[in-house]
């Protein structure tokens, strides 16, 4: 055609887009010289420049790629074409794309290929248009036709926002925009071809194409992206339409992204200011005023006032004030940081380890990109990006659609792999079991002992000289425990519960400042001097590899006896309702077969004097975590004594790797980056190490006891990739924290799936 400004217009773009791609040149440095013409000529639009507009615009482009690059802008046409050949093979090894090729497993010797085709033009008139459109809804996954077109564009200038696009099918707020009315004829040729898409691959399409001069060109076709709501609407919609069947519905499906219903989200239409960003370590979406303790947190609440606890880390003293809060920030730690591992059991928002902030309790502020947010501003979280807001961004609520339950029920059908909680209170057990949990797989104790009305019995127990002392405190505990147990099991209505005993250090349940520790003396009845040689004489520096776990009941055998006494007289609580339950008691960090053989002692002669004083019989289990490498190297010799074995994957990635998990946010990021991690190994289990260990302790464990029952209760137990690797190892079942069942339990049903050979 004689249409020398569209041959212009299409040699500019060509060359902007071919200085980027093939010859490597910042997308910017011809951007501008654009920018610049149309601001000196009042340009509004691009269509606005005219044909000398645009040589002159050539002229310039040329001038800087020649000052950039060194090289002339070839005018060889098969110059051009070879260059852009070359440039789609070494697209393959890019950094992005090795990067997307990590993140979906697509294996590096697949290679790419090139394509060499004619081109069409949109920007021909107005008779020609460009445009991209979805076979259905990709945000709420409505079977509705949806799209935007231009007209006289090329497919850039969709995406680059500058006019806004027009609607494809008929809208009354644009009436006589639409496709469908200007170009009636290539709008039905369009619904025909994108049914013919859809039901030739079986999944919601995502379409370009170009109309020229009224003919309608199809450009590429893929699966569309979309939300997870949306997701669960077109996967149980194909099941009726019979265009897939129910496997493949459940394959399809992202499990990680059910979080997205699971959490209030922020508003997609909400203004934002980001103020830094950290790891998304506990999805949601949360808006408070900014506090530096946890007391504070607790007295605001109390006010009536919301808050975000923002901390440098945070360690179990603070478990009330992170409870207060809406929403946890901390600025070190990691993805199984303290703050991490509790906010998620919780189902709070957090952003973990965000070190472009930096925190002064001295002032109670934070500085971030050079501004300072002083305590009682407020600020928004989104734990599932990471990112941290000025102001308050609303939110929405999740409601649980009628497919989501669909979904779910599938799943369970499908899966083999049992699916428990990590809860410690009555509210998380709620949760969970509304989640669809089946039962709880580790409760962990030490959160009881923080609550305010015992955290003094906690620490008179700790500051006791002589066993007598210990004892006393212990016994005012006993009751407290009691009911802390009754009431989780009457909320599992008799479902399994494991129940962990003690396993931290103490020092952890001591007040570090000096303050608190004042108070403390005095509350408790014990000199400020005798307190702080306690404290001095607890502290320990890694205290992941101290004096916690089943040692301190090696020294303190009281500990254990109450805990168990309290579970066994919450069973016979239980069992006089006319329930029935067998409580599993799990030992952690058992490195040795005789810490086992010990403590199974104990915990038996203690449930068999309730027995004795109750007149009551029940059945239970006595089992170990196993979470060192030489508990998972013996578990044969360990099985010996064990009911049961849950994998504490989290203390078993950090002891294998030798990696504290609480200081690891240092560096991991940097080893995720070099590769020598594929994935976070305290978010997404290590399957060649530490994965090691797992599939040993099993073997082992089993060829001892062929029934053995094994579970695993660290944070690996809600990742889908995780889970898929437990069910190839036989575990009988997964715990996770409350807000995670969901998503292991469709993990567990696509593990299912994809080991009877199902294609995806
Ligand atoms: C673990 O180590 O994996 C575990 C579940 O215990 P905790 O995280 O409490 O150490
Ligand atoms: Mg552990």
């Amino acid at each position: 055609s004689h249409n020398p400004r569209f041959a212009w217009d299409s040699y500019r773009r060509f060359i902007q887009m071919y200085a980027n791609v093939v010859m490597g040149m910042n997308h910017s440095s011809l951007e501008v010289l654009l920018e610049d013409l149309k601001d000196s000529k009042g340009y509004k639009i691009d269509t606005e420049m005219t044909t000398e507009d645009l040589k002159g615009l050539v002229k310039e482009y040329k001038k800087v790629i020649l000052e950039e690059t060194g090289h002339k802008f070839p005018e060889d046409p098969f110059e051009q074409l070879w260059g852009a050949i070359s440039a789609v093979f070494r697209s393959w090894n890019t950094h992005r794309a090795k990067t997307y090729r990590t993140l979906h497993e697509i294996p590096e010797d697949w290679g790419t290929a090139v394509n060499v085709q004619s081109m069409v033009f949109g920007n021909l008139g107005e008779d020609s248009a460009t445009g991209v459109c979805f076979t259905r809804d990709p945000s709420t996954g409505e079977k509705t036709f949806y799209g935007e077109f231009l007209v006289n564009a090329q497919g850039e200038d969709v995406v680059a926002g500058i006019r806004t696009p027009q609607p494809i099918t008929k809208k009354p707020e644009a009436k006589g925009q639409s496709l469908e009315e200007l170009m009636p004829e290539c709008f039905h040729q369009l619904i025909e071809t994108q049914k013919k898409l859809e039901k030739h691959y079986r999944d919601m399409q995502d379409i370009e194409f170009t109309i020229e001069k009224g003919r309608l060109w199809m450009l590429q076709t893929r699966n569309g992206k979309r939300t997870a709501k949306a997701a669960l609407k077109i996967a149980c919609d194909m099941i009726d339409e019979k265009l897939i069947t129910e496997d493949e519905a459940l394959l399809r499906i992202d499990p990680q992204s059910l979080n997205q219903l699971l959490h209030p989200t922020l508003d997609p239409k909400a203004k934002k200011t980001v103020v830094a960003k950290g790891l998304p370590a506990s999805p949601g979406a949360a808006s408070g005023q900014i506090v530096f303790d946890s007391e504070e947190a607790v007295l605001f609440k109390e006010k009536g006032i919301k808050t975000i606890l923002v901390r440098v880390e945070t360690s179990p003293e603070d478990i009330n004030g992170m409870v207060a809060s809406q929403g946890i920030l901390t600025t070190r730690g990691g993805m199984t940081s303290h703050a991490a591992v509790v906010a998620r059991g919780m189902g709070k928002c957090c952003v973990a380890g965000c070190g472009e902030i930096d925190v002064s309790y001295e002032k109670q502020e934070m500085r971030a990109q050079g501004k300072v947010y002083k305590k009682g501003d407020v600020i928004t979280l989104d734990g599932s990006t990471g990112e941290v807001f000025a102001g308050e961004v609303k939110t929405v609520e999740p409601d649980l659609s009628s497919e989501f339950e669909r979904i779910m029920k599938l799943a369970d059908q499908k899966r083999s792999l049992g699916v428990r909680t990590n809860a410690d209170t009555p509210k998380d057990s709620r949760v969970a079991k509304r989640f669809g949990a089946q039962g709880i797989g580790l409760c962990r104790t030490e959160h009881m002992f923080f609550d305010a009305d015992r955290i003094d019995i906690v620490r008179r127990m700790i500051m006791a000289e002589t066993t007598e002392e210990r004892k006393e405190a212990l016994n005012e505990l006993l009751p407290i425990q009691r009911k802390d147990f009754f009431e989780i099991f009457e909320e599992m209505g008799g479902l399994p519960v494991t129940v962990r005993l003690l396993d931290p250090p103490l020092h952890e349940f001591l007040p570090q400042e000096e303050k608190d520790q004042r108070d403390l003396s005095e509350r408790i009845q014990v000199s400020l001097d005798k307190l702080k040689t306690r404290i001095e004489s607890l502290h320990e520096v890694n205290p992941m590899l101290g004096h916690r776990g089943c040692r301190l009941a090696i020294t303190y055998p009281e500990i254990y006896e109450m805990q168990t006494r309290a579970i066994a007289e919450a069973t016979c609580d239980f069992m006089k309702k006319g329930k029935k339950l067998t409580p599993e008691i799990m030992i952690p960090l058992v490195g040795s077969y005789k810490e086992l053989s010990i403590l199974r002692e104990l915990v038996q002669k203690t449930v068999q004097a309730v027995q004795a004083e109750r007149k009551m019989q029940f059945d239970y289990l006595i089992g170990t975590m196993i979470e060192l490498p030489r508990a998972a190297i013996t578990a044969d010799e360990i099985a010996e004594y064990a009911d049961f074995f849950s994998f504490g994957t989290n203390d078993l990635t950090q002891t294998a790797l030798g990696v504290s998990r609480d200081d690891a946010g240092k560096f991991l990021g940097a080893y995720v980056n070099a590769g020598i991690y594929e994935k976070d190994p305290f978010t997404s289990i290590d399957q060649r190490g530490v994965g090691k260990f797992v599939k040993m302790g099993v073997e082992l464990g089993r060829k001892v006891k062929q029934q053995l029952k094994v579970g695993i209760c660290g944070e690996h137990g809600g990742d889908p990739a995780s889970v898929e690797f437990f069910h190839a190892c036989g575990l009988n079942y997964v715990s996770c924290s409350p807000y995670r069942v969901p998503i292991a339990r469709l993990a567990a049903a696509q593990a299912a799936l994809k080991n009877t050979g199902v294609k995806h």
